[in-house]
């Protein structure tokens, strides 16, 4: 039986809310502090809808709570790619086999509804406008400034979480107060903006409801995620420099142009492009990296402020829930929330942390470059026929990651590299477009296997 303890969690962003909910049904008394009033009043609900896609991970995550039932209510499923080339014309591409999906949900919707979850726990108490601005490593004391009322106030407690995202004042504090923190972030030379195809009149889809859009074109793309209401949130992946880039595009009719060039399907569904693209702002992308994540077993990181990664691969927010999962398990293990069982958590998260952000990065160039790509497709389709054949023998890579929460991140980056390998050789066989679907290409990978 775990000993009671006071656990405050800075941040109640997505993984900060779950994480409250796993610690408070463990018997812990749990005071959430977070940084920005609470978004579920009135006046903050209004703006950009902003959506993330959900998959296996993060449905363990919220199962293991008993909330994906609650959830599944605000998520649209998404069953395949639909790709649209620059002729107008579109492909589809399905995820996985027997209607696998991955789900889109607006993050200003799973975030409200995880706060309501919280707030029903008896033990937890949320505090909105809290900024926590220092740690007192020795009492175990964390500093907040409320933006609200300009007052300070002192917290300790027995555990503190830093899950207040990618830019984390408890990992910042870590960095400062220690010797050997190790400390990484780069940002890729792509930054992101939100865009917007909205509903029809009567609130129908105007492109294909249960997709996930992609427009790759090479060293860009756009994709597009449905929304409850019948628009979808485009997000255009671009430059954030040079010729072809945001900085680039400087009038209406460089946008415009640009546009009608690149997406001329699209432009059509977006009657608010030009004030969509010079409202929303311009951000950019970042990878963090950092260790320990555990500190005097008693201060930890968790979601975003451990490890944040690309959006490449949608996972995320689904890493930061698959978090959560884990230390619970950890928790039952070691029948407490003590110094073992934080250790433990660290050293099993990390390298899955690392893995996730390369797989991240590494999916970037596959969306943007190659989804599009002949060689890339035929490879596709007999890793596919391959893994149907012999599903105990071969589980391509996005199944591993987005459908296989038993798969470990790192097992599935270092699987998917030994079958890239794999696939390298196939690919240079004489011929491999007409002989694809032969028994001598199938036979070559049992081999190489
Ligand atoms: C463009 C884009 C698309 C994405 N798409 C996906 C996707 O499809 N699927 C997916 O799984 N993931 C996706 N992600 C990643 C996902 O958004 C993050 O992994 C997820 O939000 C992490 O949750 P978190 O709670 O750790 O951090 P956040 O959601 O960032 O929450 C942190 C919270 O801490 C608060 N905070 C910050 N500083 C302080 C402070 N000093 N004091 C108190 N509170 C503080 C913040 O206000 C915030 O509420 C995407 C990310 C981006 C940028």
């Amino acid at each position: 039986m775990s000993t009671q303890k006071n656990i405050t969690v800075v941040g109640a962003g997505l993984v900060g809310s779950l994480v409250s909910i796993y610690l408070a049904k463990k018997g812990h008394n749990v005071s959430i502090y977070e940084r920005r009033p609470d978004m579920r009043k009135a006046n903050m609900v209004a703006g950009r809808s902003i959506n993330l896609a959900l998959s296996d991970r993060g449905w363990r995550g919220l199962e293991g709570v008993g909330i994906a039932d609650e959830i599944k209510k605000i998520a649209i499923p998404m069953y395949g790619r639909a790709i649209h080339l620059k002729d107008g014309s579109s492909t589809y591409q399905a995820y996985g086999k027997d209607n696998q999906a991955i789900y889109s949900v607006s993050r200003g919707g799973i975030n409200m509804r995880l706060m309501d979850l919280a707030e029903q726990q008896p033990n937890i108490s949320l505090n909105f406008d809290e900024r926590c601005d220092k740690l007192d490593r020795k009492n175990n004391e964390l500093s907040f400034f409320n933006t609200a009322t300009s007052k300070s106030t002192n917290i300790k407690s027995d555990i503190i979480f830093g899950s207040d995202g990618a830019f984390s004042a408890v990992r910042t504090q870590m960095q400062l107060q220690s010797d050997r923190f190790d400390y990484h972030q780069f940002y890729i030379d792509c930054g992101y903006k939100e865009l917007v195809i909205p509903g029809g009149a009567n609130g129908e889809y105007l492109i294909e409801k249960n997709c996930l859009h992609i427009w790759p074109r090479g060293s860009f793309m756009m994709i597009a995620l449905p929304n409850m209401d019948g628009s979808f949130t485009c997000t255009l992946f671009f430059q954030m420099e040079g010729k072809v880039s945001f900085d680039a595009l400087k009038t209406k009719d460089d946008v415009l142009n640009f546009f009608k060039q690149e997406f001329p399907d699209a432009v059509p569904l977006m009657p608010t492009l030009l004030e969509d693209w010079f409202t929303n702002p311009t951000s950019s992308l970042v990878t963090v990296k950092c260790k320990p994540w555990v500190w005097d077993e008693k201060i930890a990181l968790i979601g975003d402020a451990a490890h944040a990664i690309v959006p490449f691969y949608g996972q995320g927010m689904n890493c930061g829930f698959e978090d959560c999962v884990v230390l619970n398990e950890l928790i039952d293990k070691h029948g407490d929330l003590n110094g073992d069982c934080l250790k433990e958590y660290e050293s099993l998260r990390k390298p899955d942390g690392d893995a996730i952000a390369d797989l991240a990065i590494a999916n970037f160039i596959e969306m943007r470059d190659k989804t599009a790509d002949k060689i890339f497709l035929l490879q596709k389709k007999i890793e596919a026929k391959f893994s149907e054949k012999y599903p105990e023998k071969w589980i391509p890579l996005y199944s591993m990651v987005t459908y296989s929460p038993h798969i470990r991140y790192s097992e599935a980056l270092s699987n998917g590299n030994k079958q890239q390998a794999i696939m390298d050789k196939i690919m240079t066989m004489p011929d491999i477009e007409s002989k694809w679907d032969s028994a001598e290409v199938e036979n070559e990978i049992l081999n190489l296997l």
